[in-house]
């Protein structure tokens, strides 16, 4: 049988942490907010082609894309601290608790 992952914090509270599992490429408008407070290399920006297609923004060139779009790149990293869906402005997150 399957229970819902939470801990007993010091307080003794019990919090239930929730994982990142989808984002709204649609509604992102690639801000970065999301980006600048995850503490565990979760996310990543991405650039968007014409056709709709993802591209790495390495060499940074703007003529390749038409938008940038943040993306879940390390969701195995992820502690489920939820700080990206409170920041983000267009509420594209979705978080889950884990099974155990
Ligand atoms: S929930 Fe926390 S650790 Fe997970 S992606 Fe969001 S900010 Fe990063
Ligand atoms: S905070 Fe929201 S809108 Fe901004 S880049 Fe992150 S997911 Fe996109």
């Amino acid at each position: 049988m399957n229970h819902t992952f939470s801990v007993k914090l010091p307080s003794g509270e019990i919090w239930t942490p929730t994982f990142v599992s989808t984002l709204d490429g649609q509604k992102c408008i690639g801000c970065g907010r999301c980006f600048r407070v995850c503490s565990r290399g979760v996310l990543q920006l991405a650039g968007v082609s014409e056709d709709g297609a993802l591209i790495p923004l390495d060499d940074d060139d703007e003529d390749e894309y038409q938008k940038k779009v943040m993306t879940i790149a390390h969701a195995e990293l992820c502690i489920g601290c939820t700080a990206c869906a409170r920041i983000c402005p267009k509420k594209c997150y979705r978080h889950a608790a884990a099974q155990v």
